[in-house]
């Protein structure tokens, strides 16, 4: 299975795709995470990405998808892949087309995640993450079961420093003038899967899974 996930930021992308990608054994590849995974080894890239992300600006074009180029080209992905947070422009959606072309594949779907703005700013200020293992939580919405600690690994949960009003703002607006426009891109290849991300968590995983059974 070959999949994308899509939706503004906290649609709940990264809540699902760790579902997704355990249900159909394919690996989770977010460029957020990998950006910040570079930022924080203090790697060349990463020094160069970290102004971009603070100010919720998207990474140029050209770095993001070398990035993914090398990432598709790991043996994990000759079984498929769940593509979380690219593509995000239309030169990022024409290079994958690329990709895919040279590696011999197509994809399988493209799920979009829908949610009203007013929620996404409620669900991204709230939002706090394992820095042992990524997984998510939401102080209301989702909380471990201990504050501040992980249920699944016991890690230390942390705030993301784009995570704040001023900055959701900005990067609610990069989605609607950048990646938006992708929606009817994919809906045109008849690969746009809309899912109703307003649910909660367990209804949105309904919906997704009634979505890939369909593909399976
Ligand atoms: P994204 O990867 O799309 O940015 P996340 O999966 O990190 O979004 O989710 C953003 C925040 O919203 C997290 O705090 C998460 O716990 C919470 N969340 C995810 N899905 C839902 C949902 N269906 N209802 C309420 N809160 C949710
Ligand atoms: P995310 O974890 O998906 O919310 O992404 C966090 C930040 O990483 C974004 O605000 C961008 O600065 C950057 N980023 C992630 N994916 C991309 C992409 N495909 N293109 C450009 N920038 C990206």
């Amino acid at each position: 299975m070959r999949l994308l996930i899509m939706g503004p930021p906290g649609a709940g992308k990264g809540t699902q795709a760790a579902r997704i990608a355990g249900y159909c054994n394919v690996p989770h590849i977010s460029t957020g995470d990998i950006f910040r995974a570079a930022i924080k080894a203090d790697t060349e890239l990463g020094m160069k990405l970290k102004g971009y992300l603070d100010a919720g600006q998207l990474v140029p074009d050209a770095v993001t998808i070398e990035v993914i180029k090398e990432r598709l080209k790991e043996p994990d992905c000759i079984r498929g892949f769940l593509l979380d947070g690219f593509p995000r422009t239309i030169p990022q959606a024409e290079a994958l087309d690329r990709m895919l072309v040279d590696l011999g594949v197509r994809l399988s779907a493209v799920l979009n995640i829908a949610v009203s703005p007013e929620a996404l700013l409620q669900r991204l200020t709230g939002r706090r993450i394992c820095r042992k293992c990524g997984t998510p939580y939401h102080v209301v919405f989702n909380p471990p079961a201990v504050p501040g600690v992980c249920d699944r690994c016991g890690g230390e949960l942390y705030q993301r420093s784009d995570d704040t009003e001023e900055t959701v703002k900005e990067r609610l607006e990069v989605y609607t003038k950048q990646t938006a426009p992708l929606l009817e891109y994919y809906r045109k290849q008849r690969l746009l899967k809309e899912i109703n991300g307003e649910l909660d968590i367990e209804d949105v995983w309904k919906e997704i899974q009634g979505v890939l059974r369909g593909l399976c």
